[in-house]
């Protein structure tokens, strides 16, 4: 089931980033500093009681020169493009403005449900000011308070009612699924069809079914894989397109759907900071990553310089310290052969499940190798770990205090846990948590 996407549309200062970031709660990232990442967010998963979804605030991606109208007329479109549920946000303080009618005709001819909010409303006694708002014809408008957490409840009821609607996704657990991403020009689209070209067995183009994307299924040696488009693969010629945070919206939409992601870098430039930034994005949502220098063809090379480049790729992206590196030309299509098996690989070790006996061999070893730490005369106690879940592969690790597990000896816990079973490819995860 793909996880439903919300949208929260509304002219400036309705309160929509403030109600973006309540929804999502304050996640602290488990990244050490990847610039950018969890700054300016516009795109993030949160969950309602049983229900998991993804949300967008259009208000934060930034069109450019257009007008004010023009502005917020392409961020509801974005809206009806991207989301399966749109929360029409207005300020009860204010009233009914001409702006928010202009978002209204937008929202009018989409088929997608609306559900209209009210903000602004801090206590009882001005809940009145929601009247004025049946005018804009979206029913019943839900009163609520961004920066006193009211409302959002009864809001949340609302829209997940919608999500019922959604249609499941196409394709079963055993496909592979996997998505292209990297700045323009490094050869995503040549990649897809080199992959193709030497598969040749295309099931069929799926174009805008539910997802309004561009999915390829095709079939190889026995396997059944889907290459999920990204932002440079759709081109409906809307103003939109061009802007930097719409195809960063694009390109996570593309990761979340995925098992594996492919972190495309251009051999002959080497790497810039954006790639950084792009390879940021696949490993905080937890996805297996390879990561792909191509136009290697092009680039000048004696017997180290794949060695060379290797250890580059290495020292600028750390936190990916787990994703094989792949070197190869989508133009000449040499070493394109390469690929497939490490998507393969990356893709089991993302859905592996491991032994609890064997797991707990493992940890317990560790811990007689190297002790645990201690932090004013106490010390951390492991009871024994467990593994709670796939993609990525989670670990709850029992302890009698989680806030004496260090980050550094997590850390060498991952490093025993990757050196026993392998996990090449694919984050994994560590949680302590106290022994009840
Ligand atoms: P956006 O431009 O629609 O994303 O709006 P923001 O979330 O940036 O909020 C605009 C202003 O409204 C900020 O100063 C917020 O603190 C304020 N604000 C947001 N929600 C509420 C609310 O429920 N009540 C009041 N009184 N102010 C709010
Ligand atoms: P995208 O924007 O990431 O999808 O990149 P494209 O696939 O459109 O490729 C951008 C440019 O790089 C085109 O001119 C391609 O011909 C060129 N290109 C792509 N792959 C290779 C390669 O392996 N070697 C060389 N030399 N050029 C390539």
């Amino acid at each position: 089931m793909p996880k439903p996407i919300i949208a929260i549309v509304g002219r400036p200062n309705v309160g929509k980033s403030t109600i973006f970031n309540r929804i999502v709660g304050e996640r602290v990232s488990i990244v050490e500093d990847i610039p950018g990442v969890t700054r300016d967010r516009i795109y993030s998963s949160g969950e309602w009681l049983t229900h998991q979804f993804n949300i967008i605030d259009t208000g934060g991606i930034d069109i450019g020169d257009e007008p004010f109208l023009a502005q917020i007329r392409q961020q509801a479109e974005i809206a009806i493009d991207e989301a399966d549920v749109i929360i029409f946000l207005t300020n009860g303080r204010e009233g009914v403005t001409s702006a928010d009618e202009e978002v209204a005709k937008i929202l009018y001819r989409s088929k997608k449900p609306v559900v209209l909010a009210v903000n602004k409303i801090d206590n009882f006694e001005m809940r009145s000011a929601i009247y004025d708002f049946y005018s804009l014809g979206f029913g019943e408008p839900f009163p609520i308070s961004g920066s006193h957490g009211i409302g959002l409840g009864d809001l949340l009821d609302e829209v997940a009612k919608n999500f019922k609607h959604i249609a499941a996704d196409e394709y079963d657990d055993e496909t592979i699924k996997f998505s292209l991403i990297g700045r323009p020009n490094v050869g995503k689209s040549s990649l897809v069809n080199a992959i193709l070209g030497e598969e040749r067995v295309i099931v069929s183009n799926i174009a805008g079914t539910t997802r309004d994307a561009i999915d390829t299924p095709y079939k190889a040696n026995g396997q059944d894989f889907v290459i999920i488009d990204t932002a440079g693969m759709r081109k409906k010629g809307k103003v939109y397109e061009t802007t930097e945070k719409y195809s960063v919206l694009r390109a996570l939409k593309a990761i979340d759907r995925s098992d594996v992601v492919l972190v495309v870098i251009d051999g002959e430039e080497g790497i810039i900071e954006q790639d950084k930034k792009i390879a940021g994005y696949a490993h905080e949502a937890g996805r297996a990553v390879v990561i792909v220098v191509n136009k290697w063809d092009a680039v000048e090379k004696d017997e180290r310089t794949m060695k060379e480049f290797e250890q580059n790729i290495r020292e600028h992206f750390l936190f990916l310290s787990y994703a094989q590196v792949v070197f190869l030309s989508a133009k000449t299509t040499k070493r394109i052969h390469t690929l497939m098996p490490e998507i393969v690989k990356a893709s089991e070790n993302h859905a592996l499940r491991v032994q609890t006996n064997i797991l707990n061999e493992v940890v317990m070893d560790a811990v007689a190798m190297n002790p645990t730490p201690t932090d004013k005369g106490k010390r951390l106690k492991i009871f024994y770990a467990t593994q709670v879940a796939v993609k990525p592969p989670a670990f709850a690790v029992f302890v009698n205090e989680p806030e004496l597990m260090h980050f550094s000896y997590e850390r060498f816990l991952e490093n025993r846990i990757r050196d026993a079973f392998g996990f090449e490819g694919t984050p994994i995860k560590i949680f302590p948590r106290a022994r009840k």
